[in-house]
């Protein structure tokens, strides 16, 4: 886990940090303050201290003065130079005097204490003698080191001088400098008192921060950084995390809980979801998602063990008609038992590792790895009897239906190297095995890529090929069988390319529809087949022949196919009597209730529909009763096989007679011998079409074989 660059913890100790910091500096503060009130203090204290002393001297100068003075009046007015002498030294004597000094009233020195007085009659160097002896009180003058104290000394008004007491004051400064040195030292002491108190509150602010930040590190920040962990690992999708159990009471511990609950709740519920979004609804099978994290998974581990892989991609053929015809339901019945038929065979033949997956609306896909025989081999065994299996009749809302699978093969490492491309692989071999008409399996090989390219350049081709008269109409005649005369023809498509030569229907058909080409195309077709029948003589009864216009399931549903047939009906001048559309049966049932309002519509503009290769699809003849067509066409194959399959026969025979009895027409196609034709007149077929009455005609031809009169039985 990456812990946040400024978390928690750190902020509580830069804030601890801050606090301390700014109690430090108010200590500090107050001890630079203290020191200096201290100084002031000590200064002030030396003053007094100083002057206290000064007084001292001064007063005890001046007491000895005072004193001397009036010893000295008699023996200076006598002149009596020995007891002057004798006093002088006297009081010379005493502590801290320096020395005394008398002198007259000019201010020359009379005595100094000495025996020999050298200075004597000399005249004192300062003004202070002269003004002392005017002055009737004691004078006093200060040096750093002395302190004199000068007395006038007269008799009534009479002067007779002054003497002057000079105290020594180098004891009392030193006197002065002890207690100020003691004073300093007290002061010093109180000072490292205080400094030991404040440091040892500060260390015990830092002691209380550490315990403090030592708690907010157990109680808080720790489960914080645990549960900012567990979340990462929740968000990365780890949801294995081990439950925190703790008595908390408080919050924290009641976070904690909830976390724990929380967590274990995410983790059920992204077991849920994964099992939803690793599984299919439906089929409960493995899904697409599931089934690509495998199958690269897998790719891996046959890389490294070089072992090969085989993965079949199945579709269900014509899944769509029973989603569009039975409704979903009955799809995803269907779906269920094709699931079931998968699984089996695959439990059977695909081998212990075989992963079974439902890629998507009616896909599947299995991949088969290498066990005791080859994946090819396995796969080809597990194609052959899904192909077999799943071509059995299912039972859907109490009826058969016949669906089928086509199943494309591919293998790793033969084919491709990677998922994306095996898959892609599959997917064109299964359409390979479609175009190669369904229920049945085919291996991917790379001309298949080539197939598919070339149904891509097929649809850029196709583009502007009517344009370019590449595209041009056939009319196939279509015979009554009551008096067996040519009545109508279809209107059918070709294309001759001019490299790729003539392209049969059945290839670009199914490229202009699923390019959406044939919305552009279709309506062409149906304008240029009314102007085309609007030129054709009448047949041998005088009646004119009608056209038969193929409609695909894409014109009827954009919604433009009224107004195109009313406009190309109006711009030929054709009688709308004289046009049939043939809509396929997926065309007029996927949507019910737009075809019935349609073809109401078609009706009231005098069109008649047909519904195409009936008998294919799943409509069943009841639907006939709920959709208005005029006539259906029996679809070719049951033509084909009506000698041979007595079912067929029977069909067709339920067919006619069903239409008949709701007044619809029948049309067969593909009627290829006599025979059939036979059988399906003598059971009241109306109108036949087939290679045995008539090939797809030029328009030349066509006018041409009308000009002969044409009748099915003059061939
Ligand atoms: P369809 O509408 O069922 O057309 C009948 C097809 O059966 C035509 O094939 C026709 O040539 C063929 N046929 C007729 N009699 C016989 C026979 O006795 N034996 C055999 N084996 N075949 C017979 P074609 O022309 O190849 O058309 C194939 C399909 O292409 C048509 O099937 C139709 O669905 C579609 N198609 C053709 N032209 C158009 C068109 O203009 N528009 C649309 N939407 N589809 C068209
Ligand atoms: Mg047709
Ligand atoms: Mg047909």
């Amino acid at each position: 886990m990456s812990t946040p660059r400024f978390g928690l913890q750190a902020r509580f100790l830069a804030g601890s940090a801050v606090v301390l910091l700014v109690v430090v500096a108010i200590v500090g503060l107050m001890l630079v303050r203290q020191a200096a009130a201290q100084r002031e203090a000590l200064r002030n204290s030396g003053e007094v201290l100083s002057q206290v002393f000064d007084q001292g001297v001064r007063e005890r100068g001046t007491a000895l003065a005072n004193a001397l003075a009036d010893t000295l009046i008699n023996p200076l007015y006598y002149s009596d130079l020995a007891a002057i002498g004798a006093a002088v030294r006297n009081t010379a004597r005493q502590k801290s005097v320096s020395y005394v000094l008398v002198y007259d009233p000019d201010g020359r020195l009379i005595h100094d204490g000495s025996f020999d007085v050298a200075g004597y009659g000399q005249p004192m160097n300062d003004p202070l003698a002269k003004a002392a002896v005017r002055s009737r009180k004691p004078l006093v003058q200060e040096s750093p080191s002395i302190l004199e104290v000068d007395v006038p000394l007269a008799i009534g008004d009479q002067p007779l001088g002054g003497l002057r007491v000079g105290m020594n004051l180098a004891p009392v400064r030193a006197q002065e400098a002890k207690s100020m040195h003691a004073l300093e030292q007290r002061m010093r002491e109180t000072q490292r008192r205080e400094l030991g108190w404040a440091l040892g509150l500060m260390l015990l602010l830092l002691g209380f921060v550490c315990v403090m930040a030592f708690y907010v590190q157990y109680t808080l920040v720790r489960p914080i950084r645990w549960l900012g962990a567990a979340a990462q690992r929740i968000e990365r999708g780890d949801y294995l995390i081990e439950a925190q159990a703790t008595r908390r009471g408080d919050e924290v511990g009641e976070l904690l809980r909830t976390f724990d609950r929380m967590s274990q709740s995410i983790a059920r519920h992204d077991r849920d979801v994964r099992q939803m979004a690793y599984t299919d609804a439906l089929t409960g099978l493995t899904n697409r998602l599931a089934f690509r994290e495998a199958l690269d998974h897998r790719l891996l581990r046959a890389q490294a063990a070089g072992r090969g892989l085989a993965l079949l991609f199945i579709d269900i053929d014509e899944f769509k008609r029973v989603n569009d015809t039975l409704g979903h339901e009955a799809g995803d019945d269907a779906l269920l038992q094709f699931a079931q038929h998968i699984s089996s065979a695959v439990e059977q033949i695909g081998g212990d590792d075989a992963l079974l997956a439902r890629f998507g609306g009616d896909e599947f896909v299995i991949l088969i790895s290498q066990g005791q025989s080859s994946a090819a081999e396995i796969a080809k065994q597990l194609a052959e009897r899904l192909v077999i299996d799943l071509g059995k009749p299912l039972h859907v809302q109490q009826r058969e239906i016949f669906l089928g699978s086509s199943i494309g093969i591919t293998l790793f490492p033969e084919d491709a190297g990677d998922a994306t491309a095996l898959l892609k692989n599959g997917d064109i071999a299964m359409y390979q095995a479609k175009l190669a008409g369904k229920n049945c399996f085919r291996y991917y090989s790379l001309a298949m890529d080539h197939a598919v390219e070339r149904r891509l350049h097929l649809e850029q081709e196709l583009r502007g090929a009517w344009e370019r008269n590449e595209l041009r109409l056939v009319y196939q005649p279509i015979f009554r069988t009551r008096d067996r005369m040519l009545c109508g023809v279809e209107v059918l498509l070709r294309w001759d390319h001019p490299a790729l030569g003539a392209i049969p229907p059945s290839m670009f058909i199914d490229v202009a529809e699923q390019s959406g080409l044939i919305q552009i195309i279709g309506p062409k077709v149906l304008r240029a087949a009314c102007e085309q029948a609007q030129q054709w003589p009448r047949n041998a009864l005088g009646e004119e022949l009608f056209i038969s216009v193929n409609v695909s399931p894409k014109q009827l549903r954009n919604g433009d196919l009224l107004q195109e047939v009313e406009s190309s009906l109006l711009g030929s001048g054709l009688a709308a009597a004289r046009l049939h559309l043939e809509l396929t049966e997926t065309a007029v049932i996927g949507d019910e209730m737009l075809a019935v309002s349609l073809l109401e519509k078609l009706h009231r503009a005098g069109v008649k529909v047909w519904l195409d290769d009936f008998g294919t699809g799943f409509s069943g003849l009841s639907h006939l009763r709920q959709v208005p067509v005029d006539g259906v066409k029996i679809d070719r194959s049951f033509v084909a096989d009506m000698e041979r399959d007595p079912d067929d026969l029977a069909l067709t025979t339920a067919i006619i007679a069903m239409a008949h009895a709701l007044g619809i027409t029948v049309v067969a196609e593909g009627v290829e011998q006599e025979a059939q034709f036979e059988l399906l007149s003598q059971r009241g077929c109306d109108l036949v079409q087939g290679y045995w009455l008539g090939r797809p005609l030029e328009a030349a031809g066509l006018v041409s074989l009308l000009e002969r009169g044409a009748m099915a039985a003059v061939r």
